[in-house]
C-alpha cells in the first residue's frame, strides 16, 4: 500500500482527480485513515482480510460480506429482536407471588416511579436504536443486495446508521439484568425468561454487525452498483 505526502494529501482534498506516482487516481482508489487521516491507495483483499494503517495501527478497510449474507444475518437478528420484546426477560417469585416483566414493561415501570429520564433511556438504548438500525439496514441491503437498485434515501440512511452506532446499547442493559438479578438470587427465585436467551444472541449479532463499518458498505455499494 502506497503512502502519500502531506502536499499530496492537501492537493487531493482541492481535487476530485489527482496525478500521482505517474498515473491517474480518483478518490475511489483511495482511503483515509479515521484516526490520524493518513491516506493510502487502496488494494484489493481477499475475503476475510483487512487493511491497517501503518502510522497508528487502526483498521482502514476490509473486504465486507456479500449483501446477501448480511441481510440474512440482520433479519436473523430483527427476528430475535421481536422475540426479545415479545416475552418476559425474567420471573421472579417472592412467598408464593409472582412478578414478570418484558423490556417495554420494565421502561414503562419506571415513568410509574418518577423515574421517566431511565425509563426514556432504556426505550431509546436498547429499543429506538436497535429497532431503526435493523430497518434501515434491512431497506439499504434489500435494495442493493436484492434488487440491484440504489435506495431512493441511501445517503441519508446511511448517516442515521452513522449516527445511531454509538446509541445501541443493548449488550449494556443485558450486563445490567444479569448482575440485578445475581443480586436477586437468594432474597427471591429468579426463572431466566425467553426473552434474557433472546437479548444475549441479539447483543452477539448486534456487536458484529455494528463492527461493519458504514465506510465499507458505502464502497461495497460503490462497487456493485457501479
Ligand atoms: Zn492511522
Amino acid at each position: 500500500m502506497s503512502q502519500l505526502t502531506s502536499e499530496q494529501r492537501s492537493e487531493l482534498l482541492k481535487n476530485k482527480d489527482l496525478h500521482i506516482f505517474g498515473e491517474d487516481l480518483s478518490q475511489l482508489e483511495l482511503v483515509g485513515c479515521e484516526e490520524c487521516d493518513t491516506i493510502y491507495r487502496r488494494v484489493d483483499l481477499a475475503a476475510g482480510e483487512r487493511a491497517y494503517c501503518e502510522c497508528c495501527g487502526a483498521e482502514l478497510y476490509r473486504q465486507p460480506k456479500s449483501f446477501t449474507s448480511l441481510l440474512a444475518l440482520v433479519i436473523t437478528a430483527f427476528i430475535i429482536f421481536v422475540i426479545a420484546n415479545s416475552f418476559p426477560i425474567v420471573k421472579v417469585e417472592l412467598q408464593g407471588n409472582f412478578s414478570q416483566t418484558t423490556l417495554l414493561g420494565a421502561a414503562w415501570t419506571m415513568f410509574q416511579i418518577d423515574r421517566a429520564f431511565v425509563g426514556i433511556l432504556i426505550l431509546i438504548t436498547t429499543f429506538i436504536v436497535p429497532l431503526i438500525d435493523l430497518m434501515l439496514l434491512m431497506y439499504v441491503l434489500t435494495s442493493i443486495g436484492i434488487f440491484k437498485t440504489r435506495p431512493k434515501f441511501l445517503r441519508l440512511t446511511l448517516r442515521v446508521l452513522f449516527l445511531f452506532r454509538v446509541w445501541g446499547m443493548v449488550e449494556v442493559f443485558l450486563i445490567g439484568v444479569l448482575v440485578t438479578l445475581v443480586k436477586l438470587v437468594g432474597m427471591v427465585i429468579v426463572i431466566p425468561g425467553i426473552a434474557l436467551w433472546a437479548f444475549g444472541i441479539l447483543s452477539i449479532l448486534l456487536v458484529y454487525i455494528s463492527s461493519i463499518k458504514i465506510k465499507d458498505i458505502w464502497d461495497e455499494i460503490d462497487r456493485c452498483l457501479s
